[in-house]
């Protein structure tokens, strides 16, 4: 028994599920880089690589701790870290993870350090910027950046890649076909003058779903790993893969006239059956979720959430439903519920996702 009654339970047939299901729209010989930042997009992004790992070709990870927690793991692939700094380089070095270059501040960085120490056909990732204007080169840099690489064996270039700024949009087709087809002439480019071919990516999820020609070398799979397409049809071919449960902690009949909660924003208009749940804004469950905008599932009924979210609990109303304390409850457990949820967060799935804090305790089922 798990002594922590608040726990997210990671589905890992789920994860292999959807991978497979990415897998067969893709090239046989098109790789797979999967996704773990940000803990796994608020799983567990160790676990999710230990499920995965002889599955896909790569993992990237945003930050440099991410990719050592991976390391540190046991995990041996080669992890692409998007977004290095140039403190963590010497880090980044020890723990053999592979620096995205995007910019000439931490291109040069690193070829000052791989000179200094130094280091022979160190593998780099190159990244162009094509229109999302967040990190990247610009085309214009491809000359300089050629006869920097020129001038060093001390690294060697792993890949070529970009990010669209809306795959996801249909409406915005002709300007994603527009960054596809200028990310192509910069590889081009740089396939010229280099004298070697580094692989090449530039598609997310959505990508991979809206623009399968694009897939080049390689894809980025995140969100697709953890259950969710760009629309309700791709969605249900997925399963989900983050379960959030916790059980009834108090039980409470109250009587009109009485409140719930902070600020008594609950007020009974007859008499009510109050359950209290051990989670909270400070889980990542917000505030927009009270006053009955969020509900969560009791013995599969639902029961809307009254009052504040407190910062360690909420409180349920569950007159109508038959139940006791240490019951189990459902805050979600399927995609349809997160999606509601951050529709009502005025959010998308990756905030609701990434928001889990880390109190949660997280757990694996095989
Ligand atoms: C986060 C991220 C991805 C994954 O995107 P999804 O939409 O979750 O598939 C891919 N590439 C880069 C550069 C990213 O930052």
């Amino acid at each position: 028994m798990n002594n922590h009654v608040t726990v997210l339970e990671i589905d890992a047939n789920a994860v292999l599920h959807n991978l497979n299901y990415f897998k067969q729209k893709l090239q046989p010989e098109t790789k797979i880089l999967a996704v773990v930042k940000a803990f796994g997009y608020g799983s567990d992004g160790v676990e999710i690589a230990k499920i995965i790992q002889n599955e896909v070709a790569y993992f990237a990870v945003a930050y440099t701790d991410e990719g050592v927690a991976l390391r540190e793991a046991g995990i041996k692939n080669p992890i692409l870290v998007l977004h290095p700094q140039k403190q963590n380089i010497p880090t980044i070095v020890s723990y053999r993870l592979e620096p995205n270059l995007y910019s000439f501040k931490i291109f040069e960085a690193f070829l000052e350090y791989a000179d200094n120490v130094p280091l022979i056909n160190y593998p780099i990732h190159l990244k162009f910027n094509t229109g999302l204007n967040r990190l990247g080169f610009w085309h214009t840099d491809v000359p300089n950046i050629l006869s920097e690489l020129k001038k060093s064996n001390n690294v060697k270039v792993q890949s070529i890649f970009s990010h669209l700024a809306a795959s996801e949009d249909l409406n915005e087709q002709e300007f994603t076909v527009n960054q596809i087809n200028n990310f192509a002439y910069i590889v081009k480019q740089m396939y010229e003058h280099l004298g070697y071919e580094p692989m090449i990516h530039i598609l997310n999820t959505s990508g991979v779903i809206n623009y399968p020609k694009a897939q080049f070398d390689m894809v980025r799979i995140g969100i697709g790993l953890y259950g969710f397409g760009n629309d309700d049809q791709e969605t249900a071919q997925l399963k989900n893969t983050h379960n959030l449960k916790s059980i009834i902690s108090q039980i409470h009949l109250i009587q009109p006239g009485e409140t719930v909660g902070y600020n008594r924003a609950f007020v009974a208009s007859k008499p009510t059956k109050t359950a209290t749940v051990p989670i909270g804004h400070a889980d990542g469950i917000s505030r927009k979720l009270g006053n009955k905008n969020g509900f969560v599932i009791i013995n599969n009924q639902a029961a809307p959430i009254i009052g504040n979210v407190c910062m360690d609990m909420i409180m349920v109303d569950v007159t109508n439903i038959d139940c006791k304390e240490g019951d189990e409850v459902i805050i979600f457990n399927h995609q349809q519920q997160i999606e509601y949820i951050a529709h009502k967060c005025e959010t998308i799935p990756y905030e609701i996702l990434t928001a889990l804090s880390q109190r949660i305790k997280r757990f694996v089922k095989s």
